[in-house]
């Protein structure tokens, strides 16, 4: 056993864990797509760590970037300005949507979430938040809250007025649709019925993941967000999109949404902006929404809210993914190798029930049976009912993979950055592992 990881049993307390049964992996570096152990093992990561390392590991611009920044000036309070941080800025908004101009910049996803929410609250007067049940918002009160997975279930009543509705999910339809189409149509139905019962004057904000992330990579189908944003049009409601982890390149495009061409009022980010290499997040505000706080103070700040480093490290990843077409190399991975390679396994494997994804973003829904769509282990499963998911785990690991796996599915979520033989080679090691579960 090393120094670092007794060190690390002995004194660090580790996320959402409990902390006697956990056996975190000691990394000692990391290159590209894969990390490596003391021991100098190597595993492709197909984790993206927490789906952020959208660069990959030590990108050398973003890590030259970060030194000559923190040679040059390490920090300053957000009062002042500073070149990185604008710089950052600009490159931030040229890439969203027409007519969101500024940002509001944050140490991660959760503070983002928690600032569009106020910003809503304060722009349009009225309290609630309307949310999906499958999402992750962060593990601030409003974002903990406005959570759908059982992370929220011991820390219910954290935050106010905030409520939970479906959200499209074709596969396992809360709506009992049978197409795509269908269950967009159904899934509007249901959101104008929930604005409705829940009173459309005391609603400021619809709260989203463009691509439900954690929850399962759930693209949504071609009318649902367009339909949210005439539903918000309609009744003067505040649309956030959630694009923490379906942004910066995630889903094969600067931001999720512009593969629907709709616009929010408020996109939340984080993660990708600069692959996580130094905390930042933010909310990027809609011309309308920033107007409100123009003669009036936004209430509300950060210590560290556009620190250098981070917004040079920001700067140099969005150039780097701009210059290096990495983008679009994230999109052309995924329908050219990812996808057809996952549903190629799905042709032989039956516990793999559905293949859903674009970009470097997908996720297997495992099945114990295809024809009920039962799924391989019972929702939020533990111990021994989880069983089959964790020897998935264990089984990759012990190939030199880190898979990304949640409840009865596995994500596929390298950096945008994985080459074709990096896929292939990962996909190879997939498919012995469900070989196992035949
Ligand atoms: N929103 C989404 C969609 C996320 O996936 C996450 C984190 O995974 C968050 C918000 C929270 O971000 P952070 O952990 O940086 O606070």
């Amino acid at each position: 056993m090393s120094r670092t990881y007794e060190l690390d049993r002995a004194h660090v307390f580790h996320s959402w864990s409990a902390q006697t049964l956990i056996k975190p992996m000691v990394i000692d570096g990391a290159k590209g797509s894969y990390v490596w152990d003391e021991e100098g093992t190597r595993y492709l990561d197909f984790t993206s760590q927490l789906v952020f390392t959208n660069i990959g590991h030590q990108h050398p611009k973003v890590v030259a970037a970060i030194q000559e920044q923190a040679a040059r000036l390490c920090t300053v309070a957000p009062a002042f300005a500073n070149d990185v941080r604008s710089e950052a800025a600009r490159l931030i908004v040229e890439r969203a949507p027409e007519g969101l101009n500024k940002v509001f910049f944050t140490n991660g996803g959760a503070d983002a979430n928690e600032n569009a929410v106020r910003m809503a609250r304060l722009h349009t007067g009225r309290r609630k938040v309307l949310t999906t049940y499958r999402s992750y918002h962060g593990n601030t009160a409003t974002a903990i809250q406005m959570t759908g997975d059982p992370r929220r279930w011991p820390n219910d009543g954290i935050a106010t007025d905030v409520h939970h509705f479906f959200g499209p999910y074709a596969y396992r339809s809360p709506f009992w649709s049978s197409s795509e189409e269908e269950e967009g149509v159904r899934a509007l139905e249901h959101l104008e019925a929930t604005i409705q019962l829940e009173g459309p004057s005391t609603i400021a904000a619809i709260v989203l993941e463009t691509i439900p992330g954690t929850a399962g990579i759930l693209v949504p189908p071609g009318s649902y967000l367009a339909g949210v944003r005439e539903l918000c049009d309609r009744y003067g409601i505040v649309f956030i999109a959630d694009e923490v982890m379906a942004g910066f390149g995630r889903a094969g495009e600067w931001f999720a949404v512009d593969h629907w061409g709709v616009t929010p009022d408020l996109i939340t980010f984080a993660k990708g902006v600069n692959s996580g290499y130094v905390p930042m997040g933010g909310v990027i505000i809609s011309d309308e929404i920033a107007a409100t706080f123009a003669e009036r103070p936004f209430p509300g700040g950060l210590t560290y809210s556009g620190h250098p480093l981070a917004a040079a490290a920001a700067v140099a990843t969005i150039n780097a993914m701009a210059d290096e077409g990495i983008v679009s190399h994230a999109a052309a991975v995924g329908e050219d190798v990812i996808g057809p390679g996952l549903r190629e396994l799905a042709s032989r494997h039956p516990v793999i029930g559905e293949v859903r994804g674009l970009g470097v973003f997908w996720a297997l829904d495992l099945v114990r049976d295809r024809s009920t769509r039962e799924p391989l282990v019972p929702f939020n499963a533990a111990g021994p009912d989880n069983a089959p998911m964790a020897e998935l785990l264990t089984e990759t690991k012990k190939r030199g993979l880190i898979p990304f796996v949640n409840m009865n599915r596995m994500h596929v979520v390298p950096p945008c950055t994985i080459s074709e033989g990096e896929v292939k080679e990962g996909l190879a090691i997939l498919d012995e592992v469900f070989t196992l579960l035949d």
